[in-house]
């Protein structure tokens, strides 16, 4: 059965092999959460720009490089890892948050696209390279979506973008200093779910885009919900590309030209390709529950804990359900850290196939946001990272060692004497 294997390698097999914890990417899901992107939009000028900040392992970076996937930047660590696997300036946006202007100089240098989200700086941005050099300006449609309030950043609070009840100042910023706007960008948040929220931030932008007279691309975001358990809610692709593209064509009509439309996803692209595995230190056989106890922690796959995230998680080294008990499946990290949440967002229980120490547990949808959020708390090595490509495994990333836990660590020897 396919939840016990990555194209055809067993996950305890994975396990052995490279040990645990262990985060494995199946490449082809990858490939196919491309595909379905592409296919739910194939009568307009798409670009996919990966949000990397999901997983920036290099290696998962050339993979999207290969496939015609561009890239979306938040940082210029993140963009020198975009340069590192191959990506052009010109491929790459840059869509920080509250950043110095010393970032955006250094984005606008590398020929990246940059995405201004502050009246402040597009000021400077203006004073500095006038017409010079293109950017896009990244507006707050004051519109609803997103799985939780701490993801969802287009609501009228919001710390992202530029209000679009500013569009005198941004239109007034940009004819001062002729600054040449070529995109218009917005973001709703993650998890989005219904084609409601994103049809009415494209409506607002598309509104605003008249007024820009240099538009080349009007980039949509990302927040694409997915699947985390079966019978979830997602968003229906097919169903935004459709009324999207509807939209869209009309404008470019009105607009008089043919523009690209972007969209930035990250939880979309990488969530599901994600697996982690981990090994049963402990199984507590408790009065009030029975606790499974892994080789990992909130340290590793922090979303549970930070988000109240549901993660299907099973037992890769029992197959057999004819004996199934309800554990609440945690970490080793000295605080609270509870994988098992529930569907309604609360800490809980699964029923799992019985488990004992020694087995292999697997938590699903580990692609994003887990690596990459990842954290040394405990003093605790970060996991190794592989990647299933035509079968076959790849080691990306080496497990971490001591010596990475003392890097930058500058012992004052004052104390020995
Ligand atoms: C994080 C982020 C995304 C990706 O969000 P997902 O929910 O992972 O799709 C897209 N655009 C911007 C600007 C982001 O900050």
């Amino acid at each position: 059965m396919s939840y016990y294997n990555i194209q055809g390698l067993k996950l305890t097999d994975l396990a052995t092999q490279f040990g645990t914890p262990l985060y494995v990417y199946d490449a082809d899901k990858i490939i196919e959460k491309i595909s379905i992107l592409r296919d739910s939009f194939q009568n307009v000028n798409l670009k996919i720009k990966y949000a990397c900040k999901a997983n920036t392992n290099i290696s998962i970076l050339k993979l999207m490089r290969k496939h015609g996937v561009e890239i979306d930047v938040v940082s210029p660590q993140e963009l020198q890892l975009a340069l590192l696997a191959g990506y052009e300036g010109s491929q790459i946006t840059f869509t920080p948050s509250g950043v110095s202007f010393d970032e955006i100089e250094y984005a606008a240098e590398a020929g990246t696209r940059i995405n201004l989200d502050n009246l402040d700086v597009l000021e400077k941005f203006g004073q500095k390279y006038g017409n010079t050099k293109p950017a896009l300006i990244r507006l707050k449609p004051h519109v609803f979506g997103g799985g939780n309030e701490k993801i969802m950043t287009a609501h009228p609070e919001s710390k992202f973008g530029i209000s679009i009840h500013q569009k005198e100042e941004i239109l007034e910023i940009v004819k001062k200093y002729d600054i040449k706007i070529i995109g218009l960008h917005q973001h709703t948040g993650s998890d989005v779910k219904n084609a409601d929220a994103f049809m009415k931030a494209a409506t607002a932008i598309l509104d605003i885009a008249q007024y820009f007279k240099d538009l080349e691309i009007i980039d949509l975001g990302g927040g694409f919900k997915v699947p985390y358990q079966e019978g979830d809610s997602v968003t229906d692709m097919k169903e935004v590309g459709k009324v999207l593209t509807h939209d869209f064509l009309e404008f470019c009509k009105s607009y008089g030209r043919e523009l690209q439309l972007w969209f930035e996803p990250g939880k979309f692209l990488v969530s599901e390709a994600g697996t982690f595995l981990a090994n049963t230190n402990v199984v507590k056989i408790d009065p009030i529950k029975n606790f499974i106890g892994i080789d990992s922690g909130l340290n590793h796959l922090g979303r549970p804990m930070m988000y109240g995230s549901f993660h299907d998680i099973f037992n890769a080294s029992n197959e057999d359900d004819s004996i199934q008990e309800n554990y609440r499946v945690v970490g080793y990290i000295c605080e609270t850290d509870t994988f098992s949440w529930t569907p309604e967002g609360k800490q809980g229980e699964r029923l799992m196939n019985k488990t004992k120490a020694g087995d292999v547990i697997a938590i699903k949808n580990a692609g994003a946001y887990c690596f990459s959020m990842s954290s040394q708390y405990n003093s605790r090595l970060r996991p190794a990272e592989v990647l299933v490509l035509d079968g076959k495994a790849h080691l990306i990333r080496e497990r971490e060692t001591f010596e990475d836990i003392l890097k930058n660590q500058v012992v004052l020897d004052i104390f020995d004497v």
